[in-house]
């Protein structure tokens, strides 16, 4: 060959097409293998814009779009008001769960609704005759102290003054002290910063700036004590002013029922409080009582959005969106609490289930929450890289303070309880609310409960606002790292089949973690 031929095919071989590396989304899960999350890893793409470029809106159901892709999990250890704020403060929402009495469930949905930032719901209150001991049982209990004291000692009564650690910090601990009565203790009325009904955020928030306290008492003309602000809340809005509303500016919120009759009850209740979506809870959704719950509720309640599920296959989908699903929740016996797959032999890997159903669900404009199963922040970009527009996490979040439920030691590690829905001690614990977890319990005249979950606890993760904000950071990067500039875009590269996977093997994974450390300290952020 001369130079000028070889230099021509050197030419024609730099300029050919390149030849896409790895598997489509379509190849992957071609050959009917069960895939997890870790069974294959996405490959990079080409990066032209920074990971906080990247945006995260994708849709929770038909109507409801969210800022973040991420959902708490309706399960007694994770959700309830404090968490579903924190999912909302932060673009996500979370599901309050249904392993209590209706109006208990109702009154926690009714909380998100009215947050307002900066707003204490439900504030303690003392009565003046309460003792120095009160306020320290408080503290202890609750961790804090700026306590309002009103004529009868709740809201609405006269507010005759506020005590605040400061007020105790110098008593001694003798009997005469602790059963001092706080109206002898207290930042009298006539001392106290206050603030009329009507005042905005922004006022409240000079107020707080200008004179320093730590609370605002809000009080109407009768001077009866109506809210009650705080410094520390206020604060929180500036750090998460994108949250998840309503076109009423309220945070939104979700709330799970059973497909049992007597819910139909319940489902009113969350409605009059203003619940934003209803997640119907089984475990294996295509019932014949889950249709006609969701029949009913569409029938019922036109506007309400509701998510059915679970599903893995195809076929359980086709039922539910026939039925009026505005979402689809998908998982079988992935979740980190579950046992189903080993007792019931039934379910399937959540990868493939994701990837199947989602597949099937747009083409009815039907979102999918891949639910269970996601141990890292990785795992959530995979669930939404392989068709899933939201993601649902149980023990993820479990760890962190605003989950339900207290810390205790043990061995000197802090932990939280966590445990599954379909644990016995979940199903013990309906008692007398009479909410019958039947999503893992199904009729009266079985004679044997069976487990489909076990309960445990988990470690403390700190501030659950700081770790949405290392999940949502972690997702950008990650769609950076792959070039989508968005969850959109995400979808878009995946079923155009410009996004490119490949199958990980066993060591492919051992080598994909840490090793070969003596010792290491795994810190995520
Ligand atoms: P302090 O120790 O009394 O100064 O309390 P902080 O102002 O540091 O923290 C109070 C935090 O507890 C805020 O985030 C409040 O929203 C929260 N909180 C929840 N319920 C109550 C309540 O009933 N009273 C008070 N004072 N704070 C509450
Ligand atoms: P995680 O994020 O902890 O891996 O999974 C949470 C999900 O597990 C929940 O959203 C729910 O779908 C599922 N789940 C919760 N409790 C149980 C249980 O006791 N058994 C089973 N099979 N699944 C559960």
């Amino acid at each position: 060959m001369d130079d000028h031929r070889a230099a021509m095919k050197d030419h024609e071989e730099k300029d050919a097409p390149v030849e896409n590396d790895g598997l489509t989304a379509a190849q992957l899960f071609a050959n009917g293998d069960g895939l997890t999350y870790n069974d294959f890893i996405i490959l990079p793409g080409y990066i032209d814009f920074a990971a906080a470029e990247v945006d995260l809106h994708s849709p929770l159901t038909k109507k409801i779009t969210l800022k973040t892709p991420l959902v708490s999990s309706p399960m007694d250890t994770v959700t309830e008001a404090e968490m579903a704020i924190a999912m909302a403060l932060c673009g996500g929402i979370g599901i309050i769960h249904h392993n209590s009495a209706p109006h208990y469930q109702a009154t926690q949905v009714k909380w998100v609704k009215e947050y307002r930032h900066g707003c204490i719901k439900d504030p303690k209150v003392l009565y003046p005759f309460d003792t120095i001991e009160d306020v320290i049982n408080i503290k202890e209990a609750h961790g804090f102290s700026g306590l309002p004291i009103t004529e009868k000692g709740n809201m609405g009564s006269k507010l005759l003054g506020i005590i605040t650690s400061r007020d105790i910090d110098f008593l001694d601990n003798s009997y005469y002290q602790k059963n001092t009565k706080v109206i002898s203790v207290m930042t009298k009325f006539e001392n106290l910063v206050t603030a009329p009904v009507g005042v905005t955020i922004k006022e409240a928030n000079a107020i707080l700036k200008k004179t320093k306290k730590g609370k605002l008492p809000i009080i109407n003309d009768k001077g009866e004590l109506v809210a009650l602000m705080s410094r520390t809340d206020l604060k929180k809005n500036f750090d998460y002013p994108g949250g998840s509303k309503d076109e009423k500016d309220r945070l939104l919120v979700g709330a799970s029922i059973s497909t049992r009759v007597v819910d139909k009850e319940r489902v009113k209740l969350l409605v009059d409080n203003g619940v934003d979506v209803i997640v119907l809870d089984s475990s294996q959704g295509n019932s014949i009582y889950q249709i006609d719950m969701l029949k009913y509720l569409k029938a019922q309640y036109p506007d309400l959005q509701v998510i059915a599920g679970n599903v893995v296959t195809i076929g359980q989908a086709k039922n539910l969106i026939e039925a009026g699903a505005d979402g689809l929740r998908v998982g079988m016996g992935s979740g980190s609490i579950c046992i189903t797959q080993e007792v019931m032999a039934v379910g399937r890997a959540q990868a493939t289930a994701v990837y199947k159903v989602s597949e099937y669900a747009r083409k009815f404009g039907v979102p999918v929450i891949a639910d269970g199963g996601i141990q890292s922040v990785g795992h959530i970009t995979k669930g939404l890289s392989i068709g899933a527009s939201t993601v649902m996490m149980g023990s993820l979040l479990a760890g962190t303070f605003a989950a339900p439920g207290s810390y205790f030691f043990n061995e000197g590690v802090k932990l939280k309880r966590f445990r599954g829905m379909g644990s016995l001690e979940a199903m013990d614990s309906r008692g007398s609310h009479g909410s019958a977890l039947d999503r893992y319990f199904q009729s009266e005249i079985d004679k044997l409960k069976v487990a489909q979950g076990v309960s445990g606890s988990i470690v403390d993760k700190g501030s659950t606002l700081k770790f949405l904000t290392y999940l949502q950071c972690g997702i950008k990067h990650g769609c950076q790292d792959i070039g989508a500039k968005s969850i959109t875009a995400l979808r878009t590269m995946m079923y155009s089949g410009e996004l490119r996977f490949e199958k990980r093997t066993h060591s492919a994974q051992k080598e994909g973690n840490v090793h070969g450390l003596f010792s290491y300290e795994k810190r995520l952020f």
